[in-house]
């Protein structure tokens, strides 16, 4: 045979697992390379054990409503981080096991090393120093997280801040940390390390955090936060970290000094391609280094597939894996597909969630369309008896000429999971009618989404 594989996978996240899995079920000869853990940042270092911090964090406002409730807690609650972390790993620790079980059932080798390309069909593994060929190669290599605030800046003392990554591994509870960025990853960690008891204060050098999603949720965010008791510091960015003595000190734009016990920068992330040596094998990369695909995830080298984060389209694990799917259909199957990138729903764990499918307002005016919006807020019945002024808001973009849903936004408890069962909604492109037409399931929060029959406004385009 001409070469060693028919299908050479760099990355063992959830892009090359799946697409490896799924190739070798086809009958190809697959194998894998896999630098660090198998399972990727998904189930090491992301979506995995950030939700169960974000459970572990809600506990203490459990404790909270339970008295309003009837409950007598005996004595303070209290954490034990190194009791959680324990268990938080041991649990990961399952996971990647499974990972690398159900990939090498499916007729996969698996080699734990560096793969950087050689010349167009070859790979050199770095630690073995051992050289493999392959007829086609999937790079998934998925993408870290930057200490750079733009492209060039590098904060001096920025080594003294933790990333996502080491915050799943801290020694103990920091007292008080800084968390640095505006994106989903550094709000979710916000609430987190709050929920467990950390004074925590969010710095942000724009307007508003959560750039692109919906206004309205985004105020509502804020307001929350605010009323939450965590501190946000917007229009600001650290220009220096120093140590002195056990504490951090940050000094701002603004010209204050932020003592802390730890940094916490998600302030972005970069692509995984910078030692990859891809230009031996012809694949062009963008400006922000990630790998250029065509609507097939195909890369300028004709045999050369991405997919996942490392091709910086829709940084999430579902899509990771359903980029993977139809790369596998294209290359494998002779189906030709490509990834549907429409109507992905997300969310950002904050306590209370964030959750959207489709457009936001502004973008939905901004793509020509005339509007009709929905929003509700209320305080939710759990809220009555625990006595917390928590709200919840939710809003409808609706096509005002076909009566289509455009967007649905949420910001409330369990808001993720509404929004995983309101996208199968908006993918078959039901109308607003057709919500109203649906009868509530009663009591519920989601129940506001099918009888919200008063129009807050209309705007068109402009
Ligand atoms: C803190 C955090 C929270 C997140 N939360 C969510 C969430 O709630 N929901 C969601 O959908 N998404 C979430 N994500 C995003 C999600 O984790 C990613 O979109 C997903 O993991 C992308 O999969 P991937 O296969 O592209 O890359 P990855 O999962 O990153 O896998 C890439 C793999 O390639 C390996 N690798 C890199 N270079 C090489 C090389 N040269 N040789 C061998 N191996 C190599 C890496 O070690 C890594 O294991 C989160 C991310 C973070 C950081």
């Amino acid at each position: 045979m001409k070469y060693d594989y028919d299908l050479f996978v760099i990355g063992g996240g959830s892009g090359g697992v799946r697409a490896s899995r799924m190739a070798a079920m086809t009958g190809a000869r697959v194998a894998l390379a896999e630098e660090d853990r198998m399972g990727g940042t998904c189930v090491i270092r992301g979506c995995i054990p950030k939700k169960l911090m974000v459970y572990a964090s809600q506990f203490s406002e459990n404790f909270v409503d339970a008295p309003g409730y009837g409950w007598t807690i005996p004595g303070t609650p209290s954490f034990d981080w190194p009791t959680f972390i324990a268990h938080k790993d041991k649990e990961i620790a399952r996971l990647e096991g499974l990972y690398t079980k159900n990939v090498k059932a499916a007729g996969v080798t698996i080699f734990s090393d560096r793969a950087v390309f050689e010349n167009e069909h070859t790979l050199l593994l770095v630690n073995a120093q051992k050289k493999v060929t392959a007829e086609k190669v999937l790079i998934a290599t998925g993408n870290r997280p930057t200490r750079e605030m733009g492209t060039t800046h590098v904060i001096p003392g920025g080594d003294l801040c933790i990333t996502s990554n080491e915050a799943f591994h801290l020694d103990k509870l920091p007292g008080r940390i800084l968390v640095a960025g505006g994106g989903y990853i550094a709000l979710e960690f916000a609430h987190i390390f709050h929920g467990l008891g950390s004074h925590v204060s969010l710095v942000y050098r724009g307007e508003k955090p959560l750039r692109g999603f919906d206004m309205d949720m985004r105020d509502a965010l804020c307001e929350s936060m605010k009323t939450r008791g965590l501190e946000v510091l917007l229009g600001c960015e650290f220009t220096k970290v120093e140590k002195r003595g056990p504490c951090l000190h940050a000094e701002t734009n603004k010209g204050a000094i932020i003592e802390c016990d730890q940094i916490l920068l998600a302030i972005g992330r970069q692509p995984n391609t910078d030692a990859l040596h891809v230009e031996k094998a012809g694949v062009e990369l963008g400006m922000k280094g990630e790998v250029m695909v065509d609507d097939y995830s195909r890369t300028s080298a004709p045999h050369i597939y991405a997919v996942g984060d490392v091709t910086n389209r829709i940084q999430l694990t579902p899509v990771a894996i359903h980029e993977a799917m139809c790369f596998v259909e294209t290359a494998f199957k002779n189906n030709p597909t490509k990834p549907d990138h429409v109507h992905v729903p997300s969310a950002v764990f904050t306590t209370p969630e964030l959750a959207v499918v489709g457009m936001s307002e502004e973008r939905a005016l901004g793509m020509g369309h005339s509007v009709d919006i929905y929003k509700s807020t209320f305080r939710p019945l759990l809220h009555t008896l625990g006595g917390r002024p928590v709200r919840t808001s939710m809003k409808m973009v609706v096509d005002a000429k076909t009566d289509r849903v455009l967007g649905i936004h949420i910001f409330g408890d369990h808001a993720a999971e509404i929004v995983q069962l309101a996208a199968v909604a908006l993918k078959i492109g039901a109308t607003k009618a057709q919500f109203d037409d649906t009868i509530a399931l009663h009591p519920t929060a989601a129940e506001e989404l099918v009888t919200m029959s008063t129009k807050s406004y209309s705007k068109a385009p402009g």
